[in-house]
C-alpha cells in the first residue's frame, strides 16, 4: 500500500509500505478515505514543528471505513464510517486524572509524534475511532477533528448563549471556532486582514466583522458591544500582539482563550487582568469533544459550506503540499482523496 512520508524537513515522498495488521484484540483496521491537510502538517513539512520527529507519516484529520476488527471490539463493525481521534495518553498523570488527557505528560498525537493517517490503511485502538452516519459525505466528516479544536476553544472559554465572542483570525480554525460559538448561541465578532476571509466568516454566521488592516479593533469592539467589550476573546491569529490586544478588548469577568505556540513574549500588564478579573486559559487539541462534534455532524448542524476548497488525489500529494504552501490566500482546507 501507499503512504505519505516526510523523511526530513522539506521533503515528501509517496512510498510503498507494508499494509498494517491487527495485532491486539482491541484494534481496528481502517481503509482511509479522506485526510485534511492542516497547518500543523505544513509545519512538520517545513521543519517548524518543535514537537515532531522524523521520518513521519503525517495526517491527523482522518476519515475512513472499517475493514475488520479485533476480537474484543464490540462497538465497531466492517463497513462503519469512522473519524479518528488523534490523541493517545497515559491515563495516569495529573492531566489524565483531571479528565484532560489532551495535555497528558506522555501525550502522543497521531501524525505528529507517531505515524498518522496519510496512508491507505491504518490500525488503531477502537477507542480512537468514532462512528459517523454513513449517509454523510466524506468531505463533511473529515472536518470532525478541526471542529473539535473549535469545540475545545469554546469550551475552554465557557462560551454561553448571549455571550459576545470575539474571534481573531478567519482561517480554518477561526471558522471552526465560529461554527461552534454560533451553535452555542453566542453573538460572534471576527477579525482578519483579508476582505474575502471576512466575507466567508459572514457567510458562515459571523454577526460582525472587522478588517484589522484598516479599522480599529478596539473602537469596533466598543461599538458592537455598546462599550461592554467581548465576553470571550479567542485568539486564532496567535501573535504576541494579538494576545496583547485580547486582554484589552475583553469585558469585565471575561475570558481570553490562547491557542498559539509562539515563544516570543507578549507585553501584558497586570492591571486589566485584576481590574476586570479576567480568566486567561490555554486551549490545546481537544478532550471529550468528538462525541459532541459527531452528534452535530449526524444532525446536519455542522456543514463545511465552502471550507473545503481543494481536493487532491493521493498520487498528487507533493503537488498538494506545494499548492497549499504557495496559495495561503485561496486555500481554506485542502483534502487528500484516497480511493
Ligand atoms: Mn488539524
Amino acid at each position: 500500500m501507499k503512504a505519505v512520508r516526510i523523511p526530513k524537513p522539506m521533503e515528501i515522498v509517496l512510498e510503498e509500505v507494508e499494509k498494517p495488521v491487527i495485532s491486539s484484540p482491541n484494534e481496528v483496521l481502517v481503509k482511509i478515505k479522506r485526510v485534511g491537510i492542516c497547518g500543523s502538517d505544513m509545519h512538520i513539512y517545513h521543519g517548524t514543528n518543535p514537537l515532531a520527529t522524523y521520518p513521519r507519516v503525517v495526517g491527523h484529520e482522518v476519515a475512513g471505513e472499517v475493514v475488520s476488527v479485533g476480537e474484543a471490539v464490540t462497538n465497531l463493525k466492517p463497513g462503519d464510517h469512522v473519524v479518528v481521534e488523534p490523541i493517545r495518553y497515559c491515563g495516569k498523570c495529573y492531566a489524565c486524572r483531571k479528565g484532560r488527557p489532551n495535555v497528558c505528560e506522555e501525550l502522543s498525537v497521531f501524525g505528529v509524534h507517531e505515524d498518522g493517517g496519510m496512508r491507505e490503511f491504518v490500525v488503531l485502538p477502537a477507542k480512537q475511532l468514532h462512528t459517523v452516519d454513513p449517509s454523510l459525505d466524506w468531505d463533511e466528516i473529515v472536518l470532525a477533528e478541526p471542529y473539535t479544536i473549535g469545540a475545545q476553544a469554546t469550551w475552554r472559554g465557557d462560551v454561553q448563549e448571549e455571550d459576545t465572542v470575539f474571534i481573531q483570525g478567519c482561517g480554518p480554525i477561526g471558522i471552526c471556532i465560529l461554527k461552534m460559538a454560533k451553535i452555542a448561541g453566542a453573538t460572534v465578532i471576527m477579525s482578519d486582514l483579508k476582505a474575502e476571509r471576512l466575507a466567508f466568516a459572514k457567510d458562515n454566521g459571523a454577526d460582525f466583522v472587522i478588517n484589522a488592516g484598516n479599522q480599529s479593533i478596539e473602537e469596533k469592539i466598543t461599538e458592537f458591544t455598546n462599550g461592554e467589550g467581548a465576553n470571550v476573546v479567542i485568539d486564532a491569529v496567535c501573535l504576541p500582539s494579538t494576545f496583547e490586544l485580547s486582554t484589552k478588548v475583553t469585558s469585565v469577568a471575561g475570558t481570553v482563550v490562547v491557542l498559539g505556540f509562539d515563544e516570543r513574549p507578549s507585553q501584558i500588564s497586570q492591571l486589566p487582568i485584576t481590574k476586570k478579573e479576567l480568566t486567561i486559559v490555554g486551549s490545546r487539541l481537544q478532550t471529550n469533544q468528538f462525541k459532541k462534534v459527531v452528534s452535530l455532524l449526524n444532525e446536519n448542524k455542522l456543514k463545511e459550506n465552502g471550507l473545503v476548497t481543494h481536493k487532491f488525489a493521493l498520487s498528487d500529494v507533493q503537488k498538494a503540499f506545494t499548492f497549499v504552501e504557495e496559495n495561503p490566500d485561496i486555500v481554506r482546507k485542502a483534502l487528500i482523496v484516497f480511493d
